[in-house]
């Protein structure tokens, strides 16, 4: 009998609870057309955690999510959260933390029939996760960022070559699967010590991979490069902060920030979480754009049949991505897009293709 894979499903705040069950939909939609089984596991997070366990991420979230073979985070709107869980590690630093996901791959592709500043973007940007300059979790306890008076703020960035070794084999094995073209992002000569050695370890994995063609840019000149001609980059590996402000561009170049996926990953876990963030100011008008959390699922998809070397997953990626490709060069998106559907209509439009599909086929 085939493996039952069990995933976890955290709608999170804001525009959350309508774009996760979306996903989860339209991913048993296309487990079904691949005869995959899944167990999806409601899970607390967030807001509503806060209500009824009085922390965001309760323990027995962690517990599960440590049972299970993946999970869809939705995001978190954790600047609106009453102290002390407002200025505490935000549900998916936590989760990043905790199960040490240090690779944030977040790609960047234009759909075909939607409006775009390039609309021939196809990269991925590899974003190191656990340290750099965010001094959210940089550190084994406490924080890397202080006030030592009242105008004084502090902050510490940390480049490890452990860190940054693992995050750059991540880039490099996606680099040879993809157009083995990588571009390394830094800023040395500004930041020498830090994003030089994130720059030259890079560098020494680079000598393993001689099929991959290497090139560097300072973070600045890149931003400059990427809205130039977004077509000419493939893998892009960099830091955590500079990954975090470069992702949110290229998502936005190549389409819409609604549509761009990621997932968190370590050796043996991932998370499937949408780049952007809650959206507060359309949370709950079924309006928010669900491709980019729908996608992400597909990814995490992707990653499991890497993982359990088990094609019939990365055959769910794939309906999943044609589903949604179909629907919106259709004519049918959500407003980010230039369309006027709802993220319902949307949703229930993708389910439809892959079920026109699966009858084709
Ligand atoms: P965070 O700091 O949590 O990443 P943010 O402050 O960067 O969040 P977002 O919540 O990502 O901001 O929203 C930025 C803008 O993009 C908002 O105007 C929001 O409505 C829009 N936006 C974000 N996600 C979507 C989506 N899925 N569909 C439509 N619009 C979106």
């Amino acid at each position: 009998m085939s493996k039952t894979y069990r995933l976890g499903v955290l709608d999170g705040d804001g525009i959350g609870p309508e774009i996760v069950p979306a996903s989860v939909e339209i991913a048993t939609a296309a487990a079904e057309a691949s005869g995959v089984s899944l167990d999806w596991l409601p899970l607390p997070l967030g807001a509503d955690a806060i209500n009824t366990h009085g922390t965001p991420v309760p323990d027995e979230t962690k517990k599960t999510l440590a049972e299970l073979d993946g999970w869809y985070l939705g995001p978190h709107d954790s600047v609106s959260y009453p102290e002390p869980h407002k200025s505490a590690l935000n549900p998916s630093g936590t989760l990043r933390k905790h199960f040490q996901l240090f690779a944030n791959i977040r790609p960047a592709k234009s759909f075909p029939g939607a409006k775009a500043v390039c609309d021939k973007a196809d990269l991925v940007i590899v974003r190191e996760n656990t340290e750099g300059f965010y001094a959210d979790r940089n550190t084994f306890a406490g924080t890397g960022e202080f006030m030592p008076t009242e105008n004084t703020a502090i902050m510490m960035g940390i480049i490890t070559r452990e860190a940054t070794e693992r995050v750059a084999r991540v880039a490099f094995e996606l680099a040879r699967s993809r157009r083995k073209k990588l571009t390394i992002v830094h800023k040395a000569n500004v930041l020498k010590l830090t994003t030089g050695l994130f720059k030259s370890v890079c560098l020494e994995v680079a000598k393993e991979y001689p099929d991959v063609a290497v090139d560097d840019f300072h973070i600045d000149a890149m931003t400059v490069h990427l809205v130039r001609r977004a077509q000419d980059f493939d893998v892009i590996v960099t830091e955590n902060m500079f990954g975090d402000i470069l992702s949110d561009l290229a998502g936005e170049i190549s389409g819409s920030l609604g549509t761009a996926p990621s997932i968190n990953a370590s050796a043996d876990r991932a998370m499937a979480q949408a780049s952007h963030g809650s959206a507060p100011d359309i949370a709950g008008q079924n309006i928010a754009n669900p491709v980019a959390m729908i996608l992400s699922g597909a990814m995490l998809f992707e990653w499991l049949s890497a993982r359990h070397d088990d094609p019939a997953l990365a055959q769910v990626a794939r309906i999943v991505e044609a589903g949604v490709t179909a629907t919106i060069k259709s004519g049918v998106s959500t407003r980010d897009l230039g369309g006027s559907a709802s993220t319902s209509e949307f949703t229930e439009a993708v389910v439809k293709a892959i079920g026109d599909d699966a009858g084709r086929n």
